[in-house]
């Protein structure tokens, strides 16, 4: 289905990182961690790659707008989008794909996310935290700096209103920030995993990002013996 939208707020979320809120068109529904191709309509200036990206849906279904969340990278769609007026125009198509959380809860969610992969597990989580799911979820987030980390506090908040949750963040170059962090270091590996998931056989895990952090999580879970039934992803293709 098409929609159209527009563009009613915009923050800075981390280093180089933005998010942009639009108003939720009438009759558009979808589940946690779905996707859209957001259209930028009649923009200033574009590039070979169009006017068109994908985007998952940061925000979750009962609240009121659309939230993407992006690497800000010097392309003609980002440029517009950096400098949109409030109340822009776009169009949305979707919803889009099948990477939603699991219907069996006594199964766990392992989740292995870096960076701008957090965008459909943020969805996934604001969803179980407020439906009140019973479903365990552990969300194994890395970055290199906490200044990088796009919703940090909001996913420490969701980890407190939810006993379910386990939230492992890790940086991977505190060597070059300012910030204090008594919390983990270093790649997402199996080790880090099984210290902190003891009941995860039969848990089902996810993995969303850039292709190459994507295939990397694979790897990792695929070492531990589990197969890829077991394992769903979605990739950003694009970066
Ligand atoms: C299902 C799905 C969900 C997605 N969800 C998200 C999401 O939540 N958030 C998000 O940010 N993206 C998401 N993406 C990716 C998104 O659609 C864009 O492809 C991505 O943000 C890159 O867009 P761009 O305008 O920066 O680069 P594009 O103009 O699309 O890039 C085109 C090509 O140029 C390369 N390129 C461009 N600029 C640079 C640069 N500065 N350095 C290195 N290479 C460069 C790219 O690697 C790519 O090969 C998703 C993709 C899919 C398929």
């Amino acid at each position: 289905m098409n929609y159209s939208s527009e563009l009613f707020s915009k923050e800075a979320i981390a280093e180089g990182t933005m998010a942009f809120h639009f108003e939720k068109p009438h009759g558009f529904a979808w589940k946690a961690g779905q996707s859209i191709d957001l259209t930028l309509v009649g923009p200033a200036e574009t590039d070979a790659e169009g006017n068109t990206r994908a985007f998952s849906i940061a925000s979750a279904p009962y609240e009121r707008d659309i939230m993407i969340a992006t690497r800000m990278r010097e392309t003609a769609f980002k440029r517009v989008l950096r400098s949109a007026d409030l109340g822009m125009k776009v169009d949305i198509a979707g919803p889009f794909g099948s990477f939603t959380l699991h219907e069996k809860s006594s199964r766990p969610a392992i989740m292995l996310v870096g960076g701008i992969g957090i965008t459909p597990f943020l969805s996934m989580m604001k969803d179980a935290t407020e439906r009140k799911l019973p479903h365990r979820i552990y969300l194994y987030y890395s970055n290199r700096r906490p200044e990088d980390a796009p919703f940090l506090d909001l996913l420490n908040g969701l980890r407190d209103r939810n006993p379910r949750i386990t939230f492992i963040p890790t940086m991977t170059d505190m060597e070059n920030s300012k910030t204090p962090w008594s919390g983990e270091r270093g790649y997402i590996t199996r080790d880090m995993i099984e210290r902190h998931a003891p009941d995860r056989a039969d848990a089902i895990y996810y993995s969303a990002g850039p292709p190459g952090m994507v295939a990397a999580m694979r790897k990792v879970v695929n070492e531990m013996g589990v197969g890829d039934d077991d394992i769903r992803v979605e990739e950003f293709s694009g970066y």
